[in-house]
C-alpha cells in the first residue's frame, strides 16, 4: 500500500510533509513511499536521499495512493482525481478551504487537518501547530536580534558598558514562548504580556518579566484566551503604550482561535517608539496585532522596523520539515495496521482531526459554514 508525499505547490511554502530520515519509519510498518521529485529540495533533502531512505521517487508518485501527505492543503488539480478512500493528511484550514473541502467531500476523500490535531496530552507528539509555533517563535526572536541595530546582550567592557537590549514580547503561547527564551538566551532583557492566567507563571519561569496590567484574565476553553471586547482591549492597548514606547524590539504572537489576532498595538503606538526600533508581527497573516504590519513585508515607519509574518515556520524548512513529519507520522501510525489504513472514529485524535469522511463532513463548525 502506497504513501505518498507530495512536492508543495504553494508559493512561498517550503516545508516538505515527511523528511527522508523518517521515511523508513513508514517502509518497517509494512507500507511503500512514494515521493514526488524534488520535494525535499528547499531543505537540501536530495531525491537521492529519499531513495537511499528506501522511498520511490518519480513523477507518477500520486499514482495508487492510499494516503497522501502535504503540508499545505493538497491543490485541486490533484484532489479531482484522487480515487474515492484515498486519505490525505495536511494543514487544513477548513473555513479558509471551503471549496477544497466541498470536493473532498464530494469524491469521498477521508482528509484529516493537522490543525484539528486536539490539544491534549496524549497528541502532543502529533501537534503540529505546536511544533510549528516553535519554529515561527524562534525565527521572530532571531529576526528582531538581526533587524535591531543594536547588541541584545548586555557588554562590560574596557571601552564601556553596553546595556541590554529590551525585548517585549505580547502574547506568550508556544510562539511567544519560544521567542521570550530565545531572547532570553541572546542576553535581551525580556519583559511580556498575555491575557491567559497561567501565562504569569510561564513566562515567568523562562526568566523574563510578566507585564502586570490591572486587567482581568481571559482564559476561554482548553487553555485559550478569549476574545476581548472593544473596550478591554482599548484599556489593554492603553495600559501597554509606556511598555511599547520603552522596547527596542516587540514581539507579537497573540491571537485567537477562530478569530482574527486581536489589535494589540496601534500606529500611534509605533509613532511612540524609539527610531531604529524593531516590530515582529508573528500574527500579520491572521489580520495583525500591530497596525499598519503586511504580511511578508518589511516596512520602515518613522525610523521604526515593522515585519509581518508570512509563513514562518518554512522559513526554517529543515527543523520545520523534521517536527512537521514526525508529527504527521506519529499520527499516520495511530491508522496503519498490518499494512493497511484502519479508521477508527473512537479514537479521539483521529475522530478530532477528520474533515470529511465517505461523502459527509465530519467537522462540525466546517459543517455549519457549509450549510
Ligand atoms: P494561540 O496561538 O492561539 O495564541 C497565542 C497566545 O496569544 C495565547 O497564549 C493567547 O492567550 C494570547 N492572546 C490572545 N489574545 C491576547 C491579547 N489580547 N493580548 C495578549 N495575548 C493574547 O495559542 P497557542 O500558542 O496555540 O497556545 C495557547 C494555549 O494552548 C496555551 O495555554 C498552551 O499552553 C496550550 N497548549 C496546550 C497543548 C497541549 O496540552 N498539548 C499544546 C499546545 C498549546
Amino acid at each position: 500500500m502506497r504513501i505518498t508525499v507530495l512536492r508543495e505547490r504553494r508559493p512561498g511554502e517550503r516545508r516538505v510533509a515527511v523528511v527522508p530520515e523518517l521515511v523508513p519509519k513508514l517502509t518497517e510498518a509494512g507500507f511503500e513511499v512514494a515521493v514526488e521529485p524534488d520535494a525535499g529540495a528547499e531543505l537540501h533533502a536530495s531525491d537521492d536521499d529519499y531513495r537511499a531512505a528506501g522511498a520511490y521517487v518519480g513523477d507518477d508518485a500520486i499514482d495508487n495512493a492510499k494516503v497522501v501527505l502535504s503540508v499545505q492543503p493538497p491543490d485541486l488539480a490533484h484532489v479531482r482525481h484522487l480515487p474515492e478512500g484515498t486519505v490525505t493528511v495536511s494543514f487544513l484550514p477548513t473555513i479558509q478551504e471551503l471549496p477544497l473541502v466541498r470536493i473532498l467531500r464530494d469524491r469521498k476523500v477521508t482528509t484529516f487537518s493537522m490543525d484539528l490535531i486536539p490539544r491534549t496530552s496524549r497528541a502532543q507528539s502529533m501537534d503540529a501547530l505546536s511544533s510549528q509555533a516553535l519554529v515561527a517563535g524562534y525565527r521572530c526572536a532571531i529576526v528582531a536580534a538581526e533587524r535591531l541595530p543594536r547588541f541584545f546582550p548586555l557588554f562590560m567592557t574596557a571601552a564601556g558598558t553596553v546595556r541590554p537590549a529590551s525585548v517585549l514580547v505580547l502574547g506568550a503561547g508556544v510562539a511567544g514562548l519560544q521567542a521570550i527564551a530565545t531572547a532570553k538566551r541572546l542576553g535581551a532583557m525580556v519583559e511580556a504580556y498575555d491575557v491567559r492566567e497561567a501565562s504569569a507563571e510561564e513566562i515567568r519561569s523562562l526568566g523574563a518579566k510578566f507585564v502586570e496590567l490591572p486587567l482581568e484574565a481571559l482564559g476561554g476553553t482548553g487553555g485559550y484566551a478569549r476574545e476581548m471586547t472593544e473596550e478591554r482591549a482599548a484599556k489593554q492597548r492603553e495600559l501597554l503604550t509606556p511598555y511599547v514606547a520603552n522596547a527596542d524590539a516587540l514581539i507579537t504572537t497573540a491571537a485567537v482561535p477562530g478569530r482574527p489576532a486581536p489589535l494589540l498595538v496601534t500606529a500611534a503606538m509605533v509613532n511612540g517608539m524609539k527610531p531604529g526600533s524593531v516590530v515582529v508581527d508573528l500574527a500579520a497573516e491572521q489580520g495583525s496585532n500591530v497596525e499598519g504590519s503586511k504580511p511578508g513585508e518589511e516596512l520602515n515607519v518613522n525610523g521604526v522596523t515593522i515585519w509581518g509574518g508570512r509563513n514562518v515556520p518554512s522559513q526554517m524548512p529543515l527543523p520545520a520539515s523534521r517536527l512537521y513529519a514526525q508529527n504527521v507520522v506519529n499520527f499516520l501510525l495511530l491508522m496503519l495496521k498490518e499494512g493497511n489504513v484502519e479508521i477508527d472514529f473512537d479514537d479521539d485524535v483521529i475522530a478530532g482531526s477528520c474533515v470529511t469522511h465517505a461523502g459527509e463532513v465530519r467537522h462540525h463548525l466546517t459543517q455549519d459554514q457549509l450549510g
